[in-house]
């Protein structure tokens, strides 16, 4: 197992902002990762497990501990019982990578979560979604090492609590930084019908008579996805983020009908989208464009894409304090206008 000392963190992020790894190790099997959690408690340094990158903000400082990246990358497949087939996916395999596999194998699930980065371990953590589909229907169990007992445990779909954008691994009353992931397994519908429940996939294919194949529901979200700056495309500055940067809002159903009103007033229709019983869910990007950011926003070297509101990006040389400093102008602009305050959505390293 290799230790390497001071490694930049900003190259091993989608947004490239932020300092050093004071430690850094790459564990291929999960003795590895035990022995890595092992050098940073002998030290007492605090631990960070690194995925992608896709959905972090390092501090301009860096991390001034042991940052961990779980190399685990093996892919197994295991037929279950009534069409079900499992692949129990290391926590380092490339996310878009294993939902093509999946997709080429015609196991229906993931197609909708095609072209976002990161890797498989990163995605029970917020409970990934996009395009009507999130990881939570799927995840059969997460195998996880507990830092409390550093024993290795699985954890069936319902203990891994997972909602909007959440789950035990990301919240602090529950489990925040109490597991580091070392496999996730998927029951996936050999011959599935592909999941089409988000209006703007439908579009896609309302003309046709015949229903899409996995394949070509796959090849609608990576054109949606790469329309909206949403696909890592290498050298292009609207990629160059953390994806969206804030959560879209929930809202109880009086806070609603309120601001709803208030738009009214001003001539605008507040879209919203029912959220269970009494809630409703507001479009973020929509808040933030009213607010006074614009698609193409700049501040410096921190701005906004060109092609979607809530991507907040690195134009290219931008800091962490760049970016952090225009998140929370948006944040309080958005408080001042709405009374809503945002979430961020990205995990803030070092801070
Ligand atoms: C262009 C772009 C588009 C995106 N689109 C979407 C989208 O459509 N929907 C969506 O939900 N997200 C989206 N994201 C956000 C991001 O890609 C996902 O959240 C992704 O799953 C993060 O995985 P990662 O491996 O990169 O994790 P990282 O960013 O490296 O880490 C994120 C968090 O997960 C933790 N983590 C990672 N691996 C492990 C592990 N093995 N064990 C324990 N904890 C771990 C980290 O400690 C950290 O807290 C997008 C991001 C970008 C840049």
């Amino acid at each position: 197992m290799l230790i390497r000392e001071q490694v930049p963190l900003a190259p091993l992020t989608t947004l490239g902002v932020g300092g050093p790894a004071r430690f850094f190790i790459e564990a291929g099997t999960q003795d590895e990762v035990v022995e890595a959690v092992g050098f940073a408690h002998a030290r007492q340094l605090p631990l960070f497990v690194l995925g992608g990158g896709s959905n972090l903000v390092v501090a301009d400082n860096g991390f001034p501990g042991v940052v961990l990246k779980v190399g685990i990358v093996d892919v197994l497949l295991l037929t279950a019982a009534n069409g079900e087939v499992i692949f129990d996916a290391g926590a380092g395999v490339d996310w878009d990578a294993f939902v093509a596999e999946t997709i080429e194998a015609e196991c229906a699930g993931l197609e909708c979560l095609s072209g976002i980065p990161g890797t498989v371990g990163g995605t029970p953590v917020q409970n990934v979604g996009a395009y009507g589909q999130e990881v939570a229907e799927t995840i059969r169990e997460v195998r996880a090492l507990d830092l409390r007992s550093l024993e290795s445990k699985t954890l069936s779909n319902a203990e891994c609590q997972f909602s909007y954008r959440s789950s035990l691994f990301n919240t602090t009353e529950r489990g925040r930084g109490r597991y580091i992931i070392l496999r996730v397994s998927f029951a996936l519908r050999q011959g599935g019908r592909p999941g089409l429940r988000y209006a703007e996939l439908q579009e896609v294919f309302a003309n046709d008579s015949v229903e899409p194949t996995l394949a070509e529901v796959r090849a609608a979200v990576l054109e949606i996805r790469r329309r909206k700056g949403m696909l890592i495309v290498p050298g292009e500055d609207d990629s160059r983020s953390a994806g969206s940067f804030f959560k879209n809002p929930i809202v109880p159903m009086p806070v609603f009908t309120e601001l709803a009103a208030r738009m009214e007033a001003h001539g605008w229709q507040l879209p919203s989208y029912p959220l269970g019983e009494g809630f409703r869910k507001l479009p973020a990007a929509w808040l933030v464009e009213l607010a006074g950011f614009p698609r193409g926003y700049s501040k410096g070297a921190a701005g906004i894409s060109r092609r979607h509101a809530l991507a907040i990006i690195n134009r290219g040389g931008a800091t962490a304090a760049d970016i952090m400093a225009l998140k929370e102008n948006i944040q309080a602009r958005v408080k001042d206008e709405f009374e809503i305050e945002l979430q961020p959505e990205p995990v803030f390293v070092g801070f």
